[in-house]
């Protein structure tokens, strides 16, 4: 299924055979998991289709050495695979619900580092990270995610634009933070947070 849908990284479509996504299912929506598709989880939110979650990852380039940063873990499925393909994932999730089923559904790993909090701010404690993705969309790019990203290192951001979004690869250079490409059209959850996007009511009437 990823093949098809273009990813091409070996790291990542052997990540995704390892990775079992049944056990990222909420309970009674198990029937789901072979489905290519986004799936509700609790308080309104959803998961990433997993071609999109394995797309943004490949984005990063990933060699296994790195420390990576995930802003809004769900149920978890994303985080599996950036721990296969990282040292190690600090990912934070703001609702505590979700934290603790992923805590259920990530037993096994030792490599993560689950967070309930606000992934807008980043998570300085851990600075620098060598890459980060986000998996809610901002409006732009959160000031202190770029501070907390190595010089070198990539980000992957879903960006709102009214109506669309699009999920947008930046580097980190000594100087600047440039825009690389655009990697899929798209449009996320918001990132609801001090430096995200707007709160949610707002967000769903502009929508
Ligand atoms: N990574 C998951 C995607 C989950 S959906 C997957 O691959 O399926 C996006 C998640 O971002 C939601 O769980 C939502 O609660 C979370 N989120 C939104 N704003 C956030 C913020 N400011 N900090 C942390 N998590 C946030």
């Amino acid at each position: 299924m990823m093949e098809k849908k273009g990813i091409r990284d070996p790291r990542v479509l052997a990540a995704a055979r390892l990775v079992d996504r049944r056990r990222f299912m909420p309970a009674g929506s198990e029937h789901l998991a072979g489905r290519d598709r986004a799936v509700a989880i609790a308080q309104g939110q959803l998961t990433t289709q997993p071609w999109r979650a394995a797309r943004m990852l490949e984005g990063l380039e990933l060699v296994g050495t790195e420390k990576v940063l995930e802003i809004g873990t769900g149920h978890g499925y994303s985080t599996a695979l950036c721990a296969h393909l990282a040292r190690r994932v600090v990912s934070v999730e703001r609702i505590a619900e979700l934290v603790e089923a992923c805590g259920r559904n990530l037993a096994g790993f030792d490599n993560i580092r689950l967070v309930l909090g606000d992934g807008s701010l980043g998570f300085p404690e851990e600075a620098p990270y060598d890459a980060i993705v986000c998996f809610a969309a901002a409006r732009d790019v959160p000031r202190c995610l770029v501070d907390q990203l190595a010089t070198g290192g990539r980000m992957v951001l879903p960006l709102a634009v009214k109506g669309r979004g699009e999920i947008v690869l930046f580097r980190k250079t000594a100087t600047a933070l440039e825009r690389v490409e655009v990697l899929i059209a798209a449009r996320f959850v918001p990132l609801v947070g001090e430096h995200g996007a707007v709160d949610e009511a707002s967000w769903n009437e502009e929508q």
